[in-house]
């Protein structure tokens, strides 16, 4: 009960409203995936106060820049779930994709999701760069969202093709995004892309924080890309 009231609170002190009902759903994720944390390495944020701030309002920092309710969202690298779970929460009339390399952690986050009712949620195992070719999923989504995946260089290539032209990818970067940020642009630019605005986010506590780095797909990506894995660490585009 405390955290719910904590979690209400402290989107309250960042401008998010969120109600009883879906901040119980926020905490009853976080409960259920601290517990398979015991046997499973999932995060290493293990203080529920940190869980909360670092986890849950932290990916909902990404809401105000989320204006159509009823789109088509991949999460790209969730990992545990973030940023896709809390924004799933949120926004029940969007669909979203939650795509990891890692089976055994979105098995965790699907059965999490389901015990939830989210119906909203499908989760998707494999590696970007090949998914990103397949036709039922390249410049399918309406948004793509990641954190803590990659270089904005390497990221952007294996978001990028996801996104539908006209839409849109969020990268939540640390404060050292500004090296990752000239490469960036250049490899944006040849996915079809282009930074349009790079936003503070802003927690209850001002030392956590990051920047959403906005991108808006102009163009369609190139055919040849995104390359494979080997050709995005070792050459990356620039
Ligand atoms: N977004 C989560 C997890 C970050 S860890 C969070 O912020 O807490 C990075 C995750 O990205 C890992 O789970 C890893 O398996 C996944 N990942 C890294 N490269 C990937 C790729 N090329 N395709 C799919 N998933 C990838």
């Amino acid at each position: 009960m405390q955290a719910i009231e904590n979690l209400i609170e402290s989107g309250q002190k960042i401008g998010l409203s969120i109600s009883q009902e879906k901040a119980s759903k926020l905490i009853a994720y976080m409960d259920a995936l601290l517990k398979k944390n015991e046997s499973i390495n999932l995060t290493r944020i293990t203080d529920e106060e940190e869980f909360i701030l670092l986890h849950l309002l932290d990916s909902l920092t990404l809401l105000p820049f989320i204006q159509n309710r009823s789109i088509k969202i991949l999460d790209l690298g969730t990992g545990g779930g973030f940023p896709g779970i809390p924004l799933a929460i949120m926004l029940p009339e969007s669909q979203f994709v939650l795509l990891d390399s890692t089976r055994k952690k979105l098995n965790v986050v699907n059965d999490i999701a389901q015990s939830l009712g989210l119906e909203n949620v499908q989760v998707l195992h494999g590696r970007a760069e090949e998914l990103g070719h397949e036709s039922i999923y390249r410049q399918q989504f309406d948004l793509v969202v990641s954190r803590a995946v990659a270089n904005l260089n390497s990221l952007s290539e294996y978001a990028l093709p996801f996104v539908k032209v006209g839409g849109r990818f969020l990268s939540m970067k640390g404060k050292e995004y500004e090296s990752e940020l000239a490469s960036g642009k250049k490899a944006i630019k040849k996915l079809g892309g282009q930074i349009i605005a790079i936003e503070n986010a802003i927690l209850p506590q001002n030392d956590y924080e990051h920047v959403i780095i906005v991108v808006e797909k102009l163009g369609p990506t190139p055919e040849k890309l995104p390359r494979n894995s080997g050709k995005i660490k070792k050459e990356p585009l620039k």
